[in-house]
């Protein structure tokens, strides 16, 4: 016998009522109790009165459309495992199930109509995430801003730091570099995540300090493969970094001091609106071209006039943006634009990598599509320089 506590129960909001009862039928199967409804009004009480664990939403009712019920489940602060279901297209559900995912619901799959028991059955018994994926510990965990002046506090007392993530070969799976990514610890030892301060730091115009303080960190700290193997590094450059003409200077001396090659140094920039000074840009891009470093377009198909920027700017590596590459095995529409990506950048003549891997069969599909180098989750975490230091090639086969 189960314990009522770990009963499953299941809501189903559909308007054909042969489709809603199959489903209901599957579930009893896997051990729910279930209940559906056509009514969206219903369904809203029923998520109060008999709290499911599980909802599976209909997206096209004649009443009301899915999206504004997915909303209101947001509003409500529902905490159910959703499954969204249509007969529509693969776009109109992965649309949905991103801005689902957005406000915050725990979304867990689509239903693509018709549906095959297995398919329904696998979502059943898909593990719900029971926190959000990126998770800050205590004092920083409850922070949601940071002002001005705490910034410049941090930064008068230097103690911004690095994490290092790996990016690996998609054709062989060895170690290829790290991605240097900024941190900003707290006394408690947790740490304040980038989202936090560099939009800050770039409004404020203190980016060129904290580039600079994180840099020099990373330069002093590089995970140990960087100078017994000669792999690469990655560094986050602001656009607004690029307006400051003595940065690829100092960046040349910081590499001769730490016996870095700049050619081992990937610079990796998000086109912004703010890069509406081609001129400039054009000419600041080639001194770092010049003095031997690597330039990455970041965030590549979510960015402003991409194809432009790439046509007309020195990039030498493009970068696929994790939107895409995160669902590329649920999502037929994200196989088709990461393989589009690819493509264009080897037709460039670019190295092309792919963030945001975080399941196996995602690094299989980079690795048949020809994608040159992954990066993600799956691989590994950002990390600490000791703990990066320590990595090893990964515990799979590419
Ligand atoms: P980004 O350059 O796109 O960096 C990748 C972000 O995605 C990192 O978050 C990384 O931890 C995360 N990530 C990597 N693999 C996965 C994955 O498989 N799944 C998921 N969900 N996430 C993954 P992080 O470290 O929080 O950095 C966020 C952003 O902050 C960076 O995005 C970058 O735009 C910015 N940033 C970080 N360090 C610096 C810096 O030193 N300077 C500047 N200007 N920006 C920085
Ligand atoms: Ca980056
Ligand atoms: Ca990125």
């Amino acid at each position: 016998m189960q314990n009522t506590t770990d009963l499953k129960r299941l809501l189903v909001l559909d308007d054909e009522p042969d489709v809603a009862t199959t489903l209901c039928l599957m579930a009893e199967g896997a051990f729910f109790e279930t209940q559906h409804t056509s009514d969206a009004e219903v369904f809203l009480e029923k998520i109060d009165t008999w709290s499911p664990t599980h909802v599976v939403v209909d997206l096209q009712m004649p009443d009301r459309d899915g999206v504004e019920v997915l909303q209101t489940l947001a509003k409500m602060g529902c905490g159910a495992a959703v499954i969204i279901a249509s007969g529509l297209g693969g776009r109109i559900l992965d649309s949905a199930a991103r801005a689902a995912k957005e406000n915050g619901l725990q979304f867990i799959g689509t239903l693509s109509k018709p549906f095959s028991r297995a398919a329904f059955r696998a979502l059943l018994t898909t593990d719900v995430p029971t926190s959000l994926p990126r998770k800050v510990t205590s004092s920083a965990a409850n922070l949601s801003s940071v002002t001005e002046e705490q910034l410049a506090d941090a930064l008068h007392n230097q103690v911004f730091v690095a994490h290092f993530q790996p990016k690996i070969s998609c054709t062989n799976g060895a170690l290829a570099g790290f991605e240097c990514l900024a941190r900003w610890p707290l006394k408690d030892g947790s740490m304040i995540p980038p989202d936090l301060f560099i939009s800050l730091a770039e409004q404020t115009g203190l980016i060129h300090e904290l580039s600079r303080q994180v840099y020099h960190f990373a330069m002093a700290n590089l995970p140990q493969q960087v100078h017994s193997q000669g792999v690469k590094i990655a560094l986050n450059l602001s656009p607004i970094n690029l307006k400051d003409e003595g940065f690829p200077r100092w960046l040349l001396e910081k590499c001769e001091e730490n016996d870095v090659a700049p050619s081992q140094v990937i610079l990796e920039v998000t086109e912004t609106a703010s890069m509406d000074s081609p001129l400039a840009l054009l000419e600041n891009l080639t001194q770092f071209r010049i003095k031997g470093f690597q330039l990455s377009i970041d965030d590549f198909g979510v960015g402003y006039s991409s194809l432009v920027q790439l046509a007309r700017l020195p990039f030498s590596e493009l970068k696929i943006d994790q939107m895409f590459v995160k669902t590329v095995a649920t999502s037929k529409e994200s196989q088709k634009i990461v393989t589009a990506i690819v493509n264009l950048g080897k037709s460039l003549g670019l190295d092309v990598t792919a963030e945001g891997v975080e399941d196996p069969w995602a690094l299989n599909f980079l690795h048949e599509i020809g994608c040159d180098e992954a990066q993600g989750y799956f691989i590994a975490r950002p990390m600490a320089t000791p703990a990066a230091s320590a990595w090893t090639q990964p515990p799979f086969e590419v």
